[in-house]
């Protein structure tokens, strides 16, 4: 597997007006190889660099990271680091970060934000004027971009912090335009710079460059404007395809660890959310989303209890045959035990005889087996017609699941989490980082009750859309893209 690599670039104070009707070839490229969106400032946050950076670099917001303004003292970042610390700290990977701005790298003002990178590079700026942090910037990035190329870090964050002390001297005018363009062509330095490594075929780099807050014309911010509160996110890398419906700041420190794999800790608390992240395994229902047994299954119920109503044919949806008996015995007239036994051998029958892969079945497979990501099977049905199917699945040269869990298997079955977190257990996989596949109400329940991701396909009931959840017509025509999107 390729090695991982993040970087984040953070330039200070751009507006998105001014950046849509600039020349900007180096982030434009990124924007067309993933998005650039906009990122609306939170509510609660005010829109200085203090906050908004810290927001950016912890993936938590100011009530928990406490850095209320441009002086961080009062700060809970020994609680909610920046991901360059933590992923040193707690991974021993290797982390860079390179700024000019004081409180970013110094203990001066409450800071510094960065509290321990694995290797920093700080120049400050000889004074604050428009003139000096160009130059200050032109330094970090020469120094920034000889560390990607020679040391290659794992996640690393360069800051350019020109444009805005122009457009705080001198307005939203045209210095502060050229600013943005100097910004961009060190920007395109950088990438360079991660292009020139010698390792670089072997690496999968996902680059990130994000502002803190936009301006007023006049130069300034700290309000509530919409011209203060716009910011942006440009993003492009592995898996990351068309801007999600929100991208905010608390999302990007989500996305840098989901972009080397890191499935967060629980503990960290992080209020952001990645848009783009592989999952570590993928836990497929089968019936209704593998194969059209649920058909097959409805017709036995039907033939099996005569006279049932549509409701009561719905219960029967996604349950075991076990627990589809417990509910319609008194419709047929006989004890559960025999019902269940009646059911499972006219069904078993019907799987055999005429079942079929779902369209877009074998594409998942084949693109699940390039990605090399385990799967587990997660079934309501017995392990009879699991086995039924798996044969089915097997002649037509799907590779096998390295996991099946079925019906009897688990002390309680769907809608409960069991058969989900056995699944993943036994893929060794944190259930939170994976993502299932499901086309019932029953079976997204147990999926989510497990704390899984979720792409939905329904068959004969909707479901909706929600947190954590993505519908889809059928599993046709997925992308990479659509697999690393899906259920975040
Ligand atoms: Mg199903
Ligand atoms: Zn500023």
């Amino acid at each position: 597997m390729p090695a991982r690599r993040v970087l984040v670039v953070g330039i200070d104070g751009v507006r998105l007006d001014t950046l849509r009707r600039l020349p900007t070839p180096h982030l434009d490229a990124l924007a067309a190889a993933g998005f650039l969106a906009p990122v609306r400032v939170e509510e609660d946050t005010p829109t200085m660099s203090g906050p908004c950076w810290a927001t950016v670099v912890t993936g938590v917001s100011v009530a928990k990271h406490a850095v209320w303004s441009n002086d961080f003292t009062g700060h809970r970042l020994d609680v909610f680091p920046d991901f360059a610390t933590r992923l040193d700290q707690q991974d021993g990977r290797r982390t860079f970060v390179a700024a000019g701005w004081r409180p970013l790298m110094l203990p001066r003002d409450g800071g510094p934000l960065f509290r321990a990178p694995s290797a920093t590079v700080h120049i400050a700026p000889r004074a604050d004027t428009p003139e000096a942090w160009e130059e200050c910037d032109e330094r970090i990035t020469e120094a920034a971009a000889r560390a990607l190329t020679e040391d290659g870090p794992e996640a690393a964050f360069v800051y350019l912090g020109a444009p805005d002390e122009t457009a705080h001297v001198l307005g939203c005018g045209e210095a502060y335009e050229r600013s943005v363009v100097r910004a961009d062509a060190r920007l395109g330095r950088l990438l360079a710079a991660v292009r020139a490594r010698p390792g670089h075929a072997a690496e999968e780099w996902t680059y990130l460059v994000v502002t803190d807050h936009g301006h007023v014309d006049a130069g300034g911010h700290g309000g509530r404007t919409d011209a203060e509160r716009t910011a942006w996110l440009a993003a492009a890398g592995p898996g990351i395809g068309a801007a999600p419906g929100r991208v905010r700041h608390v999302d990007v420190a989500a996305q840098v660890y989901a972009a080397l794999g890191r499935h967060p800790d629980r503990h960290w608390t992080l209020d952001g959310r990645p848009f783009a992240a592989r999952p570590h395994a993928v836990l497929l229902d089968m019936d209704g989303t593998l194969v059209d047994t649920e058909s097959r299954w409805l017709d036995t119920v039907r033939a099996t209890v005569p006279g049932i109503g549509a409701d009561d044919l719905h219960t029967a949806l996604g349950r075991s045959t076990p627990d589809t008996a417990a509910l319609l015995h008194p419709l047929a007239g006989t004890d559960p035990d025999t019902l269940a036994a009646r059911l499972e051998s006219r069904f078993l029958d019907a799987v055999r005889q005429e079942t079929a892969l779902l369209p877009g079945v074998r594409e998942l497979f084949t693109l699940l087996d390039e990605l090399s990501i385990p799967t587990a099977l997660v079934s309501a049905s017995s392990r009879p017609v699991v086995d039924a199917v798996l044969k089915l699945l097997a002649d037509a040269g799907v590779p096998a699941f390295d996991a099946t869990v079925t019906a009897g298997e688990t002390r309680r079955t769907k809608p409960h989490a069991d058969p989900y977190l056995a699944a993943a257990r036994a893929l060794g996989a944190d259930p939170a980082a994976c993502l299932a596949v499901e086309d019932s109400p029953t079976g997204v329940a147990a999926a989510e009750a497990a704390g899984c991701r979720v792409l939905a396909v329904p068959s004969y009931l909707p479901v909706e859309p929600g947190p954590g959840r993505t519908v889809r017509d059928g599993l046709g025509g997925l992308t990479v893209e659509d697999l690393w999107a899906a259920g975040l």
